[in-house]
């Protein structure tokens, strides 16, 4: 069991009101912290009021970009408890981040029990209103204070918290996406499996060029022959082709193993409908919307659950997918998903953990 010592803010903050919330921009009053080292490993867990840590301008983190994160929420239901969603899922995935990044492992269960023990503590932070939720951001940072190439002896593990608006306060509204030809996320062998900030980094100026273009997101093609697709932003890519789901699969470790693209694939095949992971290339996508049989395209992601796309630009070419309307597959997903996220209907598949 891990040992939480817990320090209280004297100077809670007052809560915002769900419309002033928005994604990332605030956060809640405290934090959990852990330190690691050879001598100790994982130790002196604690819970201290939010605000600045401090580290030497050498820390390696600053350097190499040793670090790694998670992305999850705690969610209201309408009983006013307070659950989480495959919590598990986010946790094994870190440590095998932490395996790609030569990161010391967290025990899970340590890990679960520190996110439940901060949210416990801020849990008057998880807001009420329909489609809110706590988002809560696991990282780890390399602190040795050296600029020698090599993994580092000193790390922390932080829980931040941050109360999130509606994604879709407005409706869900289909985005246009850009076929990115030029710059890649990832190539075999690489990062793309492990949820890294340096991941993030090297996408910004793909997206950067998509937004100039008036596009939401860029739609990633594989970096080794630029003709499979990866992912769109940072979320898992669905296709509806003719009636049959399909998305990329994970062998080649080039697509980050999403939570949410999981539990699509679960529901789907729940359903009794097939669901074909494996290699899609960007031409069987653009050969299926000129044979009118690409019915839909969507992401997938914690922050959206389902985000539909409602066109897709490859260089002068647009396609317009569905009439650029959520399709049918992706609305019955995403009422499944949020359904069981907020405790509106039965969680069959024993998805939720309550705190
Ligand atoms: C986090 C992330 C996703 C989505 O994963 P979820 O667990 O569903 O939130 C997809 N792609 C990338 C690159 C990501 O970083």
């Amino acid at each position: 069991m891990l040992n939480i010592r817990i320090e209280k803010t004297t100077a809670p903050k007052a809560k915002p009101s769900s419309e002033k919330l928005g994604f990332g921009k605030l956060f809640s009053d405290h934090m959990f912290v852990m330190d690691y080292d050879v001598e100790n490993g994982w130790h002196d867990a604690r819970i201290v009021p939010y605000g600045p840590i401090s580290l030497e301008p050498s820390a390696m983190v600053f350097h190499y970009a040793q670090e790694l994160f998670e992305g999850l929420k705690a969610y209201r239901r309408a009983d006013g408890e307070i659950q989480l969603f495959r919590p598990d899922k986010n946790i094994e995935r870190m440590n095998n981040t932490c395996e790609r990044l030569c990161v010391p492992k967290i025990n899970p269960e340590d890990a679960l029990a520190a996110i439940k023990a901060v949210v416990d503590v801020d849990r008057d932070w998880v807001p009420y209103d329909e489609g809110t939720s706590l988002y809560i951001r696991p990282f780890i940072i390399a602190t040795d204070p050296f600029l020698g190439v090599h993994p580092s002896h000193t790390y922390k593990f932080i829980i931040i918290l941050s109360p999130s608006g509606s994604y879709y306060a407005a409706g869900i509204n289909p985005v246009k996406i850009m076929i990115e030809r030029e710059y890649v996320r990832c190539v075999k062998g690489g990062t793309g499996m492990a949820k890294v900030g340096g991941n993030y980094a090297a996408s910004l100026l793909g997206q950067q060029k998509a937004e100039e273009a008036g596009y939401a997101q860029v739609l990633w093609l594989d970096g080794v022959h630029r003709k499979y697709v990866d992912e769109v932003g940072a979320m898992n890519v669905f296709f509806v082709i003719d009636g049959v789901v399909v998305t990329p699969s994970l062998e080649e470790g080039n697509i980050l193993p999403g939570v949410t693209r999981a539990s699509c694939v679960e529901l789907i095949r729940s359903w009794g409908m097939k669901v074909e992971e494996r290699k899609v290339s960007v031409d069987e996508i653009i050969e299926a919307h000129k044979s009118g049989k690409l019915n839909e395209v969507f992401g997938t992601g914690t922050a959206a659950v389902i985000s539909p796309v409602g066109e897709l630009c490859d260089g002068d070419d647009r396609m317009i997918i569905n009439d650029g309307k959520i399709g049918e597959v992706s609305q019955k997903l995403y009422d499944a998903i949020t359904g069981i996220q907020w405790g509106r209907i039965p969680d069959d598949m024993g998805w939720t953990q309550k705190i």
